[in-house]
């Protein structure tokens, strides 16, 4: 078989658009073949894993004893984060949440946060970054021709969690990220949300001014910093317990007053751009196929009812025509300027400078069997807020 021969998985819906994809004897892909695997462990550590919330949850209790908060919660407004939100509400914690607004939320998912945190009864605090310097920051990354258009929004949280829970003196962050809906992540489609050199970069070459107040975090801070001398620890919470999206989101709309809004992660207008126009139009990349493989093998969908889905357009005519006239206008760039970005030839974060060799280095002392000491000092791979 060629590379450029078209194939898909006969398990989930992962295929060639991927071009590091490989296929087993049996048709299946290396994605859904790892997920299989991990989902095993998973399933095998389920009581292990129960204990460990329980004792967790009674850590961070003792440890906000007195204090006004015992846990910083990430929200978006979307499902995976409202259902965590749940979660931490059920098991009695009083997290304080948190939220970024980098000035493209919908307004179903403000709303969304306003009427979580209403009925929860959380307190929030909102980070509303410098409009002007992100559009900036969005811009450069269109023009430098890369896949990873969002990595600067999904970098920021990750940075605005850490630093919001080392100023309350709160070290536990809990976030919605999981693994059943969001455990198939294919390499060659994002690259960089912890790599600040990266973003950083990026902007230098192809943005204006300079980026003040950004929130970001350097390897050293990431790997160092936060966990090994501040202790602040990560708790992917929804990984603790049973997972079914369709449910979970039937109990929040009921519940929490909480409201669809048509996709993963389709909460912000420019990630709906992006995963709905950018990323297909010009990179061959369809997130919805990772997505819904995802939870295809977590038993949530059938495949056939994916490939349903596939068949429409990610975004329908009348939104996509909105969604672009609104984020040109906002972006400040003619529709022709647009087109432009659009032609160019495609790059790679390769073809930037960036810290990959630091977190390649990472990886294969893990591998190695350092695994153990790394956790043990703290230097984890680190979890990234989507
Ligand atoms: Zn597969």
């Amino acid at each position: 078989m060629t590379s450029t021969e078209y194939r898909m998985c006969t398990r989930c819906i992962m295929d060639t658009s991927d071009p590091n994809i490989t296929f087993d004897e049996n048709g299946w892909c290396n994605h859904c073949r790892n997920y299989a695997s991990l989902a095993e462990k998973h399933e095998s550590e389920r009581a292990d894993r129960q204990k460990a919330l329980y004792r967790l949850v009674e850590e961070m209790k003792v440890r906000g004893e007195g204090h006004e908060y015992d846990c910083i919660l990430g929200v978006s407004g979307g499902s995976d984060s409202t259902y965590a939100a749940y979660v931490v509400h059920k098991l009695g914690l009083k997290p304080l949440a948190v939220h970024l607004d980098n000035g493209w939320n919908t307004e179903l998912s403000e709303n969304n946060v306003r009427e979580l945190v209403g009925r929860l009864g959380f307190d929030l605090y909102t980070k509303e970054v410098d409009f002007d310097q992100f559009k900036d920051l969005q811009l450069a990354f269109l023009k430098a021709s890369v896949p990873d258009a969002e990595i600067p929004t999904d970098h920021a949280i990750w940075a605005l969690l850490y630093q919001v829970a080392k100023e309350r003196n709160v070290p536990y962050v809990i976030t919605g990220s999981n693994f059943a809906t969001e455990g198939i992540t294919p390499s060659a489609w994002t690259y960089g949300i912890m790599d600040w050199r990266y973003i950083e970069r990026v902007h230098r070459l192809f943005g204006t001014g300079k980026l003040r107040d950004f929130p970001h975090l350097s390897f050293f801070t990431s790997h160092m910093v936060y966990p090994v001398i501040h202790r602040i620890q990560w708790i992917r919470i929804l990984n603790y317990v049973t997972y079914d999206k369709a449910s979970a989101m039937a109990l929040m709309e009921k519940e929490l007053g909480w409201r669809p809004y048509g996709g993963k992660h389709y909460e912000s207008i420019y990630t709906r751009f992006i995963q709905g126009y950018v990323l297909p139009r010009k990179f061959n990349i369809d997130k919805r196929k990772s997505h819904a493989s995802a939870l295809i093998m977590a038993g949530q969908k059938s495949r056939g009812e994916a490939l349903t889905e596939l068949e429409q357009p990610p975004l329908s005519p009348m939104m996509l025509e909105e969604d672009m006239e609104e984020v040109l206008v906002k972006l400040g760039i003619s529709s022709k300027e647009f087109e432009h970005i659009m032609a160019q030839p495609i790059k790679t974060h390769r073809d930037y400078p960036t810290a990959r060799m630091l977190f390649y280095l990472r990886d294969i002392l893990g591998r190695l069997g350092f695994g153990r000491l790394m956790r043990w000092i703290g230097v984890v791979p680190s979890e990234c807020p989507r």
